[in-house]
Protein backbone atom coordinates (compact mmCIF):
# COMPACT_ATOMS: atom_id res chain seq x y z
CA UNK A 1 0.00 0.00 0.00
CA UNK A 2 1.18 3.75 -0.90
CA UNK A 3 1.09 6.36 1.82
CA UNK A 4 3.34 9.54 2.03
CA UNK A 5 5.54 9.63 5.39
CA UNK A 6 4.63 13.53 5.35
CA UNK A 7 1.62 15.54 5.89
CA UNK A 8 2.75 18.64 3.01
CA UNK A 9 1.41 17.63 -0.59
CA UNK A 10 3.53 18.30 -3.75
CA UNK A 11 2.12 19.87 -6.31
CA UNK A 12 4.76 19.44 -9.79
CA UNK A 13 4.45 20.85 -13.12
CA UNK A 14 4.07 18.91 -15.89
CA UNK A 15 6.42 19.75 -19.26
CA UNK A 16 8.72 18.42 -21.83
CA UNK A 17 10.99 17.15 -18.83
CA UNK A 18 8.54 15.39 -17.80
CA UNK A 19 5.38 14.17 -19.83
CA UNK A 20 6.32 10.86 -20.63
CA UNK A 21 3.99 8.03 -18.76
CA UNK A 22 7.59 6.84 -17.29
CA UNK A 23 8.84 10.35 -16.12
CA UNK A 24 5.49 11.02 -14.75
CA UNK A 25 5.59 7.54 -12.59
CA UNK A 26 8.82 8.43 -11.75
CA UNK A 27 7.43 11.77 -10.19
CA UNK A 28 4.62 10.38 -8.01
CA UNK A 29 6.65 7.66 -6.67
CA UNK A 30 9.29 10.60 -5.71
CA UNK A 31 6.13 11.95 -3.95
CA UNK A 32 4.11 14.23 -6.79
CA UNK A 33 0.90 14.40 -4.99
CA UNK A 34 -0.96 16.88 -7.84
CA UNK A 35 0.25 17.42 -11.23
CA UNK A 36 -0.13 21.45 -12.42
CA UNK A 37 -0.77 21.70 -16.14
CA UNK A 38 0.56 25.03 -17.35
CA UNK A 39 -1.90 26.39 -19.93
CA UNK A 40 0.29 29.06 -20.69
CA UNK A 41 2.13 26.20 -22.68
CA UNK A 42 -0.46 23.98 -23.44
CA UNK A 43 -3.51 23.81 -25.86
CA UNK A 44 -6.42 22.22 -25.34
CA UNK A 45 -5.69 18.68 -27.21
CA UNK A 46 -2.25 18.47 -25.66
CA UNK A 47 -3.86 19.10 -22.20
CA UNK A 48 -6.35 16.04 -22.98
CA UNK A 49 -3.14 14.07 -23.97
CA UNK A 50 -1.65 14.50 -20.30
CA UNK A 51 -4.71 14.47 -18.57
CA UNK A 52 -5.48 10.87 -19.96
CA UNK A 53 -1.93 10.07 -18.90
CA UNK A 54 -2.26 11.01 -15.87
CA UNK A 55 -5.20 9.12 -15.24
CA UNK A 56 -3.83 6.12 -16.26
CA UNK A 57 -0.77 6.41 -14.16
CA UNK A 58 -3.82 6.98 -11.35
CA UNK A 59 -5.51 3.54 -12.28
CA UNK A 60 -2.18 1.92 -12.23
CA UNK A 61 -0.48 2.96 -9.02
CA UNK A 62 -4.52 3.02 -7.49
CA UNK A 63 -4.26 6.00 -5.55
CA UNK A 64 -5.84 9.30 -6.19
CA UNK A 65 -3.73 12.39 -7.92
CA UNK A 66 -4.94 15.50 -8.19
CA UNK A 67 -5.10 17.77 -11.87
CA UNK A 68 -4.84 21.21 -11.13
CA UNK A 69 -5.01 23.03 -14.62
CA UNK A 70 -3.82 26.21 -14.52
CA UNK A 71 -5.12 28.84 -16.62
CA UNK A 72 -2.88 31.49 -18.56
CA UNK A 73 -4.36 34.70 -17.64
CA UNK A 74 -3.58 37.82 -19.37
CA UNK A 75 -0.11 37.68 -19.07
CA UNK A 76 2.11 38.89 -21.45
CA UNK A 77 4.35 36.87 -22.95
CA UNK A 78 7.29 37.14 -25.79
CA UNK A 79 6.54 35.58 -28.65
CA UNK A 80 8.66 33.31 -30.64
CA UNK A 81 12.96 34.85 -30.81
CA UNK A 82 15.47 34.02 -34.02
CA UNK A 83 17.13 30.34 -32.92
CA UNK A 84 14.89 30.68 -29.69
CA UNK A 85 16.69 32.78 -27.28
CA UNK A 86 18.55 36.92 -27.64
CA UNK A 87 21.49 38.32 -25.78
CA UNK A 88 20.41 41.73 -24.55
CA UNK A 89 23.47 44.28 -23.06
CA UNK A 90 22.86 46.97 -21.25
CA UNK A 91 22.38 49.61 -22.65
CA UNK A 92 21.41 48.39 -26.05
CA UNK A 93 18.56 49.75 -28.10
CA UNK A 94 15.77 47.73 -29.44
CA UNK A 95 12.16 47.49 -31.03
CA UNK A 96 9.30 45.96 -29.48
CA UNK A 97 6.57 45.05 -32.03
CA UNK A 98 3.24 43.83 -31.77
CA UNK A 99 3.84 40.43 -33.33
CA UNK A 100 4.13 36.22 -33.22
CA UNK A 101 7.83 35.95 -33.87
CA UNK A 102 11.11 38.11 -35.28
CA UNK A 103 14.08 37.11 -36.74
CA UNK A 104 16.25 39.81 -35.92
CA UNK A 105 17.69 40.03 -32.58
CA UNK A 106 17.53 43.54 -31.94
CA UNK A 107 13.66 43.31 -32.90
CA UNK A 108 11.65 41.47 -29.52
CA UNK A 109 7.85 40.59 -30.39
CA UNK A 110 5.15 40.62 -28.05
CA UNK A 111 1.76 39.65 -29.47
CA UNK A 112 -0.60 41.56 -27.34
CA UNK A 113 -2.41 44.47 -28.65
CA UNK A 114 -3.30 45.62 -25.06
CA UNK A 115 0.25 46.34 -24.34
CA UNK A 116 1.09 49.18 -27.06
CA UNK A 117 -2.32 50.61 -26.58
CA UNK A 118 -1.37 51.25 -23.09
CA UNK A 119 2.48 51.58 -22.93
CA UNK A 120 3.90 54.94 -22.65
CA UNK A 121 7.41 56.73 -22.63
CA UNK A 122 9.47 55.67 -20.09
CA UNK A 123 7.45 52.93 -18.75
CA UNK A 124 9.52 50.02 -17.52
CA UNK A 125 9.01 46.02 -18.57
CA UNK A 126 10.37 43.08 -16.81
CA UNK A 127 10.65 40.01 -18.49
CA UNK A 128 11.92 36.45 -17.24
CA UNK A 129 10.77 37.63 -13.79
CA UNK A 130 12.51 40.67 -13.64
CA UNK A 131 15.68 39.03 -15.16
CA UNK A 132 15.92 41.49 -17.87
CA UNK A 133 15.04 45.30 -17.63
CA UNK A 134 14.03 47.46 -20.95
CA UNK A 135 12.79 51.05 -20.53
CA UNK A 136 10.50 52.63 -23.63
CA UNK A 137 11.87 55.67 -24.70
CA UNK A 138 8.92 56.31 -27.75
CA UNK A 139 5.87 54.17 -28.28
CA UNK A 140 3.35 54.00 -31.56
CA UNK A 141 0.28 52.05 -31.89
CA UNK A 142 1.70 48.90 -32.69
CA UNK A 143 5.49 48.96 -31.76
CA UNK A 144 7.87 50.71 -29.29
CA UNK A 145 11.59 51.45 -28.87
CA UNK A 146 13.30 50.66 -25.66
CA UNK A 147 16.59 50.63 -24.32
CA UNK A 148 18.08 47.77 -22.01
CA UNK A 149 18.78 48.66 -18.57
CA UNK A 150 19.44 45.55 -17.56
CA UNK A 151 20.71 42.66 -19.80
CA UNK A 152 20.97 38.82 -19.84
CA UNK A 153 19.21 35.96 -22.31
CA UNK A 154 16.16 35.86 -23.09
CA UNK A 155 14.40 33.20 -24.40
CA UNK A 156 11.05 32.07 -26.14
CA UNK A 157 7.72 32.95 -24.58
CA UNK A 158 9.32 34.43 -21.44
CA UNK A 159 6.99 36.38 -18.86
CA UNK A 160 6.28 40.58 -19.26
CA UNK A 161 5.44 42.73 -16.08
CA UNK A 162 5.11 45.75 -16.75
CA UNK A 163 4.64 47.82 -13.15
CA UNK A 164 4.19 51.40 -14.53
CA UNK A 165 1.65 50.29 -17.59
CA UNK A 166 -2.52 49.66 -16.21
CA UNK A 167 -3.55 47.11 -18.75
CA UNK A 168 -7.39 47.07 -19.49
CA UNK A 169 -8.13 43.65 -19.08
CA UNK A 170 -10.08 40.95 -16.77
CA UNK A 171 -8.67 37.92 -15.61
CA UNK A 172 -10.14 36.06 -18.24
CA UNK A 173 -8.77 35.73 -22.14
CA UNK A 174 -10.29 34.08 -24.79
CA UNK A 175 -8.02 31.29 -24.61
CA UNK A 176 -8.42 30.98 -21.07
CA UNK A 177 -11.88 30.48 -22.05
CA UNK A 178 -11.71 27.85 -24.41
CA UNK A 179 -8.35 25.94 -22.20
CA UNK A 180 -11.31 26.52 -19.18
CA UNK A 181 -14.32 24.33 -21.04
CA UNK A 182 -11.58 22.00 -22.37
CA UNK A 183 -10.38 21.11 -18.72
CA UNK A 184 -13.84 21.20 -17.50
CA UNK A 185 -14.78 18.40 -19.97
CA UNK A 186 -12.15 16.29 -19.37
CA UNK A 187 -13.32 16.61 -15.57
CA UNK A 188 -9.45 18.19 -14.13
CA UNK A 189 -9.80 18.40 -10.10
CA UNK A 190 -8.94 22.38 -9.88
CA UNK A 191 -8.44 25.53 -12.08
CA UNK A 192 -6.05 28.17 -10.90
CA UNK A 193 -6.84 31.59 -11.51
CA UNK A 194 -3.90 33.79 -12.93
CA UNK A 195 -3.37 38.09 -11.84
CA UNK A 196 -6.50 38.07 -10.22
CA UNK A 197 -7.06 41.23 -9.02
CA UNK A 198 -10.62 41.61 -7.55
CA UNK A 199 -13.06 39.11 -6.50
CA UNK A 200 -15.18 39.85 -9.35
CA UNK A 201 -12.57 37.77 -11.33
CA UNK A 202 -13.09 34.68 -8.98
CA UNK A 203 -16.75 34.84 -9.31
CA UNK A 204 -16.87 35.00 -12.91
CA UNK A 205 -15.11 31.68 -13.28
CA UNK A 206 -16.93 30.29 -10.46
CA UNK A 207 -19.53 31.26 -12.05
CA UNK A 208 -18.77 29.34 -15.31
CA UNK A 209 -17.16 26.19 -12.97
CA UNK A 210 -20.46 25.72 -11.29
CA UNK A 211 -18.69 23.18 -9.45
CA UNK A 212 -17.52 20.77 -11.80
CA UNK A 213 -14.09 21.51 -9.96
CA UNK A 214 -12.72 23.30 -7.41
CA UNK A 215 -11.40 27.01 -7.50
CA UNK A 216 -7.72 28.12 -7.07
CA UNK A 217 -7.33 32.35 -6.91
CA UNK A 218 -3.50 32.54 -7.05
CA UNK A 219 -2.10 36.04 -5.87
CA UNK A 220 0.27 37.34 -7.62
CA UNK A 221 -1.25 41.03 -8.10
CA UNK A 222 -0.65 43.62 -5.35
CA UNK A 223 -4.15 44.68 -6.07
CA UNK A 224 -5.69 41.10 -5.08
CA UNK A 225 -3.84 41.35 -1.64
CA UNK A 226 -6.25 44.62 -1.06
CA UNK A 227 -9.16 42.50 -1.45
CA UNK A 228 -7.48 39.05 -0.39
CA UNK A 229 -11.18 38.32 2.24
CA UNK A 230 -13.27 38.27 -0.36
CA UNK A 231 -11.22 36.82 -2.81
CA UNK A 232 -10.73 33.90 -0.23
CA UNK A 233 -14.51 33.94 0.50
CA UNK A 234 -14.99 33.30 -3.39
CA UNK A 235 -12.13 30.46 -3.76
CA UNK A 236 -11.58 26.85 -3.16
CA UNK A 237 -7.95 27.72 -2.50
CA UNK A 238 -5.11 30.40 -2.90
CA UNK A 239 -1.62 29.51 -4.21
CA UNK A 240 1.43 32.06 -3.01
CA UNK A 241 2.38 32.68 -6.39
CA UNK A 242 5.67 34.82 -5.79
CA UNK A 243 7.25 34.73 -8.88
CA UNK A 244 4.64 37.63 -10.66
CA UNK A 245 4.11 38.79 -7.19
CA UNK A 246 7.85 39.43 -6.78
CA UNK A 247 7.69 41.36 -9.72
CA UNK A 248 4.58 43.50 -9.28
CA UNK A 249 5.86 44.14 -5.69
CA UNK A 250 9.05 45.04 -3.62
CA UNK A 251 10.73 41.21 -3.55
CA UNK A 252 11.13 42.23 0.03
CA UNK A 253 7.89 42.61 0.92
CA UNK A 254 7.26 38.70 -0.78
CA UNK A 255 7.87 36.69 2.49
CA UNK A 256 5.56 39.01 5.04
CA UNK A 257 2.62 38.89 2.37
CA UNK A 258 3.45 34.90 2.00
CA UNK A 259 2.64 34.30 5.68
CA UNK A 260 -0.27 36.40 5.00
CA UNK A 261 -1.58 34.52 2.87
CA UNK A 262 -0.81 31.17 4.55
CA UNK A 263 -2.86 32.41 8.00
CA UNK A 264 -5.52 33.86 5.46
CA UNK A 265 -5.95 30.47 3.95
CA UNK A 266 -5.49 28.63 6.79
CA UNK A 267 -8.38 30.55 9.13
CA UNK A 268 -10.95 29.67 7.04
CA UNK A 269 -9.22 26.21 6.31
CA UNK A 270 -8.73 26.03 2.27
CA UNK A 271 -5.39 25.05 0.86
CA UNK A 272 -2.70 27.50 0.21
CA UNK A 273 -0.10 25.93 -2.24
CA UNK A 274 3.56 27.98 -1.58
CA UNK A 275 4.86 28.69 -5.31
CA UNK A 276 7.71 29.53 -7.49
CA UNK A 277 11.87 29.00 -7.44
CA UNK A 278 11.29 26.59 -4.50
CA UNK A 279 14.26 24.57 -6.07
CA UNK A 280 15.32 26.99 -9.11
CA UNK A 281 18.82 25.85 -9.40
CA UNK A 282 17.80 22.27 -10.04
CA UNK A 283 16.69 23.20 -13.11
CA UNK A 284 20.22 23.27 -13.92
CA UNK A 285 22.16 21.62 -11.09
CA UNK A 286 21.16 18.23 -9.39
CA UNK A 287 21.02 19.50 -6.07
CA UNK A 288 19.31 22.69 -3.99
CA UNK A 289 21.46 25.66 -2.64
CA UNK A 290 20.98 26.16 1.44
CA UNK A 291 18.64 28.82 0.80
CA UNK A 292 16.29 26.84 -1.14
CA UNK A 293 16.67 23.58 1.12
CA UNK A 294 15.66 26.52 4.08
CA UNK A 295 12.40 28.31 1.76
CA UNK A 296 10.75 25.02 1.42
CA UNK A 297 10.93 24.37 5.05
CA UNK A 298 10.00 27.66 5.67
CA UNK A 299 6.82 26.64 3.82
CA UNK A 300 6.73 23.47 5.61
CA UNK A 301 6.98 25.28 9.56
CA UNK A 302 4.35 27.63 8.83
CA UNK A 303 1.98 24.86 7.98
CA UNK A 304 1.01 25.51 4.39
CA UNK A 305 -1.55 23.06 2.67
CA UNK A 306 1.45 22.14 -0.31
CA UNK A 307 4.92 23.53 -1.68
CA UNK A 308 4.84 23.38 -5.79
CA UNK A 309 7.60 23.11 -8.44
CA UNK A 310 7.47 24.72 -11.66
CA UNK A 311 10.24 24.42 -14.13
CA UNK A 312 12.22 22.51 -12.15
CA UNK A 313 9.83 19.54 -13.11
CA UNK A 314 8.94 20.97 -16.59
CA UNK A 315 11.71 22.10 -18.26
CA UNK A 316 14.59 20.76 -15.55
CA UNK A 317 17.36 18.52 -15.83
CA UNK A 318 16.48 16.73 -12.93
CA UNK A 319 12.88 16.57 -12.33
CA UNK A 320 12.47 13.48 -10.27
CA UNK A 321 15.46 14.67 -8.14
CA UNK A 322 13.73 17.81 -7.36
CA UNK A 323 10.90 15.74 -6.15
CA UNK A 324 12.47 13.49 -4.12
CA UNK A 325 15.04 16.98 -2.76
CA UNK A 326 11.63 18.13 -1.71
CA UNK A 327 9.91 15.08 -0.11
CA UNK A 328 12.98 14.76 1.83
CA UNK A 329 13.08 18.86 3.42
CA UNK A 330 8.97 18.22 3.66
CA UNK A 331 9.64 15.31 5.74
CA UNK A 332 13.04 16.34 7.52
CA UNK A 333 10.78 19.51 8.53
CA UNK A 334 7.82 17.92 9.58
CA UNK A 335 10.04 15.00 11.82
CA UNK A 336 12.03 18.35 13.52
CA UNK A 337 11.00 18.57 17.75
CA UNK A 338 10.30 22.10 16.58
CA UNK A 339 7.61 21.55 13.90
CA UNK A 340 4.87 20.93 16.28
CA UNK A 341 4.99 23.96 18.46
CA UNK A 342 5.60 26.02 15.13
CA UNK A 343 2.45 24.61 14.00
CA UNK A 344 0.56 24.64 16.98
CA UNK A 345 1.88 28.83 17.76
CA UNK A 346 0.32 29.19 14.52
CA UNK A 347 -2.98 27.38 15.11
CA UNK A 348 -6.35 29.27 14.60
CA UNK A 349 -9.13 28.39 17.21
CA UNK A 350 -12.44 26.52 15.83
CA UNK A 351 -14.85 28.62 14.46
CA UNK A 352 -18.48 28.51 16.03
CA UNK A 353 -19.34 25.05 14.35
CA UNK A 354 -20.29 21.58 15.36
CA UNK A 355 -18.06 20.08 12.75
CA UNK A 356 -15.06 22.67 14.16
CA UNK A 357 -15.39 21.38 17.68
CA UNK A 358 -15.55 18.11 17.04
CA UNK A 359 -12.35 18.52 15.14
CA UNK A 360 -10.49 20.00 17.89
CA UNK A 361 -11.78 17.55 20.05
CA UNK A 362 -10.43 15.37 17.52
CA UNK A 363 -7.16 16.98 17.50
CA UNK A 364 -7.06 16.94 21.46
CA UNK A 365 -8.16 12.89 21.95
CA UNK A 366 -5.39 11.92 19.71
CA UNK A 367 -3.07 13.66 21.07
CA UNK A 368 -3.79 12.90 24.65
CA UNK A 369 -4.31 8.92 23.45
CA UNK A 370 -1.25 8.89 21.25
CA UNK A 371 -4.21 7.78 18.54
CA UNK A 372 -2.44 6.15 15.16
CA UNK A 373 -4.69 7.60 12.78
CA UNK A 374 -7.84 10.04 12.95
CA UNK A 375 -10.81 8.42 10.02
CA UNK A 376 -12.66 10.89 8.54
CA UNK A 377 -16.11 10.73 6.24
CA UNK A 378 -16.13 12.90 3.85
CA UNK A 379 -18.28 13.08 0.69
CA UNK A 380 -17.75 16.78 -0.29
CA UNK A 381 -14.67 16.95 1.20
CA UNK A 382 -15.53 19.42 3.86
CA UNK A 383 -15.50 17.11 6.67
CA UNK A 384 -11.55 16.47 5.53
CA UNK A 385 -10.72 20.09 5.22
CA UNK A 386 -12.48 20.72 9.08
CA UNK A 387 -9.67 18.51 10.29
CA UNK A 388 -7.03 19.52 8.23
CA UNK A 389 -7.28 22.75 9.25
CA UNK A 390 -6.98 21.86 13.20
CA UNK A 391 -3.40 20.26 12.52
CA UNK A 392 -3.32 17.36 14.37
CA UNK A 393 -0.11 15.28 14.89
CA UNK A 394 -1.75 11.79 13.99
CA UNK A 395 -2.16 11.13 10.17
CA UNK A 396 -5.80 11.47 8.48
CA UNK A 397 -7.66 9.10 6.85
CA UNK A 398 -10.11 11.02 4.49
CA UNK A 399 -12.81 7.83 3.46
CA UNK A 400 -14.88 8.90 1.01
CA UNK A 401 -17.08 7.16 -1.58
CA UNK A 402 -16.45 9.88 -4.60
CA UNK A 403 -13.10 10.08 -6.84
CA UNK A 404 -13.73 13.80 -7.45
CA UNK A 405 -13.33 14.19 -3.86
CA UNK A 406 -10.67 11.88 -3.47
CA UNK A 407 -8.49 14.27 -6.10
CA UNK A 408 -9.69 17.46 -5.04
CA UNK A 409 -8.26 16.62 -1.28
CA UNK A 410 -4.95 15.29 -2.53
CA UNK A 411 -3.60 19.14 -2.68
CA UNK A 412 -4.48 19.34 1.13
CA UNK A 413 -2.52 19.06 3.63
CA UNK A 414 -2.41 15.39 6.03
CA UNK A 415 -5.12 14.23 4.26
CA UNK A 416 -4.61 10.48 2.85
CA UNK A 417 -7.90 9.81 0.76
CA UNK A 418 -9.67 6.72 0.09
CA UNK A 419 -12.36 5.84 -1.82
CA UNK A 420 -14.91 3.40 -0.37
CA UNK A 421 -18.56 2.64 -0.51
CA UNK A 422 -20.74 4.43 1.35
CA UNK A 423 -21.65 3.32 4.68
CA UNK A 424 -24.91 1.62 5.89
CA UNK A 425 -24.30 2.53 9.76
CA UNK A 426 -22.41 3.24 12.56
CA UNK A 427 -20.86 -0.11 13.15
CA UNK A 428 -20.15 -0.02 9.47
CA UNK A 429 -18.61 2.90 9.70
CA UNK A 430 -16.20 2.12 12.75
CA UNK A 431 -15.47 -1.44 11.15
CA UNK A 432 -14.42 -0.29 7.94
CA UNK A 433 -12.65 2.74 9.81
CA UNK A 434 -10.25 0.31 11.77
CA UNK A 435 -10.00 -2.05 8.65
CA UNK A 436 -8.40 0.62 6.36
CA UNK A 437 -6.28 2.36 8.89
CA UNK A 438 -4.55 -1.29 9.18
CA UNK A 439 -5.03 -1.89 5.08
CA UNK A 440 -3.57 1.46 4.52
CA UNK A 441 -0.50 1.16 7.05
CA UNK A 442 -1.22 3.47 9.76
CA UNK A 443 -2.42 1.39 12.52
CA UNK A 444 -1.72 -2.41 13.85
CA UNK A 445 -4.16 -4.63 16.39
CA UNK A 446 -4.07 -2.88 19.49
CA UNK A 447 -3.40 0.10 18.47
CA UNK A 448 -6.24 2.99 18.60
CA UNK A 449 -7.83 5.55 16.12
CA UNK A 450 -10.22 8.18 15.75
CA UNK A 451 -13.15 8.34 14.22
CA UNK A 452 -15.41 10.99 13.42
CA UNK A 453 -19.07 11.11 11.29
CA UNK A 454 -21.71 12.99 10.70
CA UNK A 455 -25.08 10.99 12.16
CA UNK A 456 -27.58 10.54 10.42
CA UNK A 457 -25.19 9.68 7.81
CA UNK A 458 -24.80 10.88 4.42
CA UNK A 459 -25.81 14.34 5.27
CA UNK A 460 -23.11 16.61 4.06
CA UNK A 461 -21.50 18.70 6.71
CA UNK A 462 -23.36 17.05 9.88
CA UNK A 463 -19.92 15.66 11.92
CA UNK A 464 -21.31 15.47 15.11
CA UNK A 465 -19.55 12.37 16.41
CA UNK A 466 -16.25 11.36 17.46
CA UNK A 467 -15.52 7.78 18.21
CA UNK A 468 -12.46 6.16 19.72
CA UNK A 469 -11.77 2.48 18.57
CA UNK A 470 -9.56 -0.26 19.25
CA UNK A 471 -8.03 -1.92 15.91
CA UNK A 472 -9.22 -5.72 15.96
CA UNK A 473 -11.77 -5.15 19.01
CA UNK A 474 -14.49 -2.75 19.80
P1 LIG B 1 3.06 31.19 -13.22
O1 LIG B 1 2.42 31.42 -11.78
O2 LIG B 1 4.10 30.13 -13.08
O3 LIG B 1 1.92 30.77 -14.07
O4 LIG B 1 3.59 32.53 -13.57
C1 LIG B 1 3.16 31.28 -10.62
C2 LIG B 1 3.82 32.57 -10.17
O5 LIG B 1 3.62 33.64 -10.74
O6 LIG B 1 4.53 32.47 -9.16
MN1 LIG C 1 2.30 33.89 -12.35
Amino acid sequence: MMRRGRKTKIVATLGPASCSPEQMRALFEAGTDVFRINMSHNTPDSLREVQARVRRLEADVGRPIGILVDLQGPKIRLGKLPGGATDLKEGDRIRLVREDASDDPAVLPIPHGEVFAALKQRHCLLIDDGRIRLRTWASKPDSAEAIVELGGTIKDRKGVNLPDTLLPVSSMTDKDRRDLHAAIDLGVDWIALSFVQRPDDVAELRKLVAGRAAILAKIEKPKALESLAEILDLSDALMVARGDLGVELPIETVPGRQKEITRAARRVGKPVIVATQMLESMIEAPGPTRAEVSDVAAAVFDGADAVMLSAETATGKHPVEAVAMMDKIATAAENDPLYQSLIDATRLPPEETTADAIMAAVHEVTHTIHARAIVTWTKTGSTGLRAARERPEAPIIALTPLVETARRLSIAWGLHCVLTEDAHDLDDVVHRATEMAVHEGFARTGERIVITAGVPLGTSGSTNLLRVAFVGGR
